[in-house]
């Protein structure tokens, strides 16, 4: 199986969910989830149509950004320090994972530096893990409102990592609980934020969250195999 097979496969399986869901298939975009592979891997699946590229690893990204010359866009997923931000300002498009004030600031200051602004979603820790990344879902409100404030960010939306991997039906609450809470946020009516984006689903569960609500579904190892 190749990488342009697997995205044939990916995007169906995304248009049949959507479809049964009552969605636009147009309404879900497909993040890959290229962490741990090669640029070469990234450039085929270019090719084969896929735009949208996460990275969890600024030390690996970096490389990257100079290596794939093709117009892709970069998103950054995973756990971001602070100290790292500079690395990547103004090259990515979004940044999944925001949970914290004091990133939001740094992430405001790199960008503003540039004159640019920079989109970026929530990350909430629904399960409430200790081990996951993410804002409590109590605390969400007050990091929007006062991401808000910052001139050169703009939220666009909330990201979740639920904490069953490839257990569909185990996932859903968490999505579904994501979805209400977005709602919650948007009627807020908060200046300068929208709730366009919802990033959750991964390889083993991303129906189930296209039927929840998902316009960004991060899926590595079902495109580029396992890591
Ligand atoms: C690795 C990763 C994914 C992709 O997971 P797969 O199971 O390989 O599809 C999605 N989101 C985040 C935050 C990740 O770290």
């Amino acid at each position: 199986m190749n990488i342009s097979d697997n995205l044939a496969r990916i995007n169906e399986r995304i248009r049949a969910a959507a479809e049964k869901a009552g969605r636009d298939p147009a309404s879900v975009r497909l993040v890959a989830v290229s962490k741990t592979r090669p640029a070469a891997d990234i450039i085929e699946a270019f090719r084969a149509g896929q735009t949208v590229f996460g990275e969890n690893y600024i030390q690996e990204l970096v490389p990257k950004l100079a290596e794939v010359h093709e117009t892709v866009q970069w998103h950054v997923i995973g756990h971001l320090q602070s100290n790292k931000v500079k690395y990547i300002a103004g090259q990515v498009a979004l940044i999944h994972s925001v949970d914290r004030m004091s990133l939001a600031q740094e992430i405001d200051r790199q960008w503003g530096k540039l004159g640019k602004t920079c989109d970026v979603l929530i990350q909430v820790n629904i399960s409430g893990e200790a081990t996951k990344s993410g804002t409590t879902e109590a605390g969400a409100v007050q990091l929007v409102r006062e991401c808000a404030l910052l001139p050169n960010v703009r939220v666009r939306g909330l990201m979740t990592m639920p904490p069953f991997f490839d257990a569909p039906e185990a996932a859903r609450p968490y999505f579904t609980e994501l979805r209400r809470l977005s709602g919650a946020v948007a009627a807020e009516q908060i200046a300068g934020v929208d709730m366009a984006e919802l990033s959750m689903g991964m390889s083993g569960d991303f129906e189930a969250a296209i039927q929840e609500g998902a316009t960004l579904v991060r899926i590595g190892t079902a495109i580029f195999g396992k890591r």
